[in-house]
């Protein structure tokens, strides 16, 4: 609710402030239990800031987080250490994060030790459910990382957080770096999951046709503002910001009858130290009027659940 996260830009020897980037510029969204909740958006529109900062794997510059009706920045650091295991982060390439010299049973089970949620004798036994539901077998428990591929190396990651049985993850764009009938298996992992054990995801991507598999509701983030929030059904049926108008463009329409209206972007993200004023989408709008040049649009309800920020809606 109202979340800002702003990093100070730095320059000289001294270090002295000069500017700040408004990654995270006032965002508020609901993600209820047992949804998917897709953040959509250019790379650089602060979608990976705003999914650390609901952890607190950064400070905020103003705002709420709350999970379950607490607000993370008013835990105490031991309850937060409590909580965690109830929130888990997924990356685009989980290899990054493992030790090359773990071995991948015993890299999932450290957390699970970590946190005291299983005793030295009981891993290795949740360490194989988990691997199982995840798709691989016992067979991976004693292996490297780097004896796997992509899209196991996904499973891995997925498995690390599932292992803690959360009721959130953050899942920052697990499928890009992947091939697209591995993306496919990947995706259809995660909805299994949530059906299994009910959990809540959100889900970040650059991707709109990824996040329409998987989501049942989509904000979408530029230059660090929500444009646009609505039930993935309304969001597709009937976009109303022309930059949610134009990541539509992009996306193929199976069926000729839907066709939409064809919105092309000109133009580079601008320099977020440095946005546009007013609507911040302005400089590369179509329709923009005089008006959007000097008045920030505000984030309003349209309809039931849908809601949206730009002057001519
Ligand atoms: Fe375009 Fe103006 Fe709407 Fe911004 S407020 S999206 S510039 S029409
Ligand atoms: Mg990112």
């Amino acid at each position: 609710s109202g979340l800002k996260k702003y990093f100070p830009i730095k320059a000289g020897l001294l270090g002295r402030t000069v500017g700040q980037v408004k990654a995270v510029d006032d965002i508020s969204f609901t993600i209820n239990k047992g949804e998917t909740f897709g953040l959509v958006g250019e790379s650089g529109s602060g979608k990976s800031t705003v999914g650390r900062t609901i952890l607190r794997l950064n400070d905020k510059t103003d705002g709420e987080v709350r999970f379950d009706g607490i607000d993370l920045f008013d835990l105490p650091q031991d309850e937060l250490r409590r909580l965690r295991p109830k929130m888990q982060l997924i990356f685009q390439d989980p290899y990054s994060s493992l030790n090359p010299r773990v071995r991948i049973g015993d890299a999932i089970g450290e957390a699970l030790l970590d946190h005291g949620l299983a005793s030295p004798a009981e891993v290795r036994d949740r360490v194989l459910d988990v691997l199982a539901a995840c798709g691989l077998s016992s067979y991976h428990y004693d292996r490297f990382p780097h004896e796997f591929s992509g899209g196991q190396r996904q499973r891995i990651g997925i498995a690390r957080a599932l292992v803690l049985n959360p009721d959130l993850i953050i899942a920052d764009e697990p499928v890009s770096a992947l091939d697209v009938s591995i993306q496919a298996q990947i995706i259809n992992l995660f909805r299994g999951m949530q059906q299994k054990q009910g959990l809540t995801y959100l889900f970040i991507s650059h991707d709109l046709s990824v996040v329409e598999h998987l989501c049942s509701h989509i904000g979408v983030m530029y230059l660090g503002s929500m444009m646009e929030t609505a039930s993935r059904d309304e969001l597709f049926r009937n976009p109303l910001h022309p930059y949610t108008k134009a990541l539509l463009s992009a996306v193929p329409v199976p069926i000729p009858k839907l066709k939409r209206e064809r919105i092309v972007l000109s133009g580079e993200l601008p320099n977020p130290a440095n946005p546009p004023s007013g609507c911040k989408f302005h400089t590369r709008c179509p329709f923009a009027v005089p008006r959007c040049r000097e008045e920030v649009p505000q984030f309003r309800e349209v309809g039931s659940g849908h809601k949206v920020a730009c002057h001519l809606v």
